[in-house]
């Protein structure tokens, strides 16, 4: 997923197509690892222009795992996303936008450009920080860890309330 310089600059003006797809195992987000269950696809294509900026447009997809916040049931996030991107050498700021144009700072002594970080920034604006199964998720016991969305009656709080543990008993129940 790297846009080769040289090969850009000797097609000055021309459309380099880009079409990949590679795996990735997790994306980190919020001190999760989200797992990541569809390849990553990427196409597009990237033009090197005589001002040395590079515009490259991409259409990637794959298919995220989240977790509910409350029961921990797993999430699919489907992302399909489109982007425009300029690549600019010199640029005062790292990154900016004008519009819909993310444009970002390169190296112009550089070999390569990987287009990977950028597209994890972006699939990332797909996923949510707080996801729930459903908005009314009643979560987990926690006392037994019990799913209250399967278990409507589920009362093994109120049976044991105001029971205090017998360390000894707690050994014994190791033992059997
Ligand atoms: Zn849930
Ligand atoms: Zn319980």
């Amino acid at each position: 997923m790297e846009l080769q310089l040289s090969e850009l600059k000797n097609n000055e003006g021309q459309l380099i197509s880009i079409d990949e797809s590679g795996s990735l195992d997790t994306i980190s987000f919020h001190d999760d690892e989200l797992e990541v269950r569809e390849d990553l696809r990427i196409t597009g294509g990237a033009i090197f222009t005589s001002e040395e900026v590079i515009d490259v447009s991409l259409d990637f997809s794959t298919t995220v795992i989240e977790h509910c916040r409350r029961c921990l049931e797993p999430i699919e996030t489907d992302i399909d996303r489109h982007e425009e991107i300029e690549f600019r050498p010199d640029m005062d700021a790292e990154v900016t936008s004008e519009g819909n144009l993310s444009i970002y700072k390169y190296e112009s002594g550089s070999g390569a450009i990987d287009l990977l970080p950028y597209i994890i920034r972006f699939i990332k604006l797909d996923l949510d920080p707080y996801p729930l199964c459903k908005d009314d998720c009643q979560g987990l016991c926690p006392k037994c860890g019990a799913n209250l969305n399967e278990e409507e009656d589920h009362s093994c709080e109120t049976e044991e309330e105001g029971e205090a543990k017998d360390p000894r008993m707690e050994k014994l129940a190791e033992l059997l």
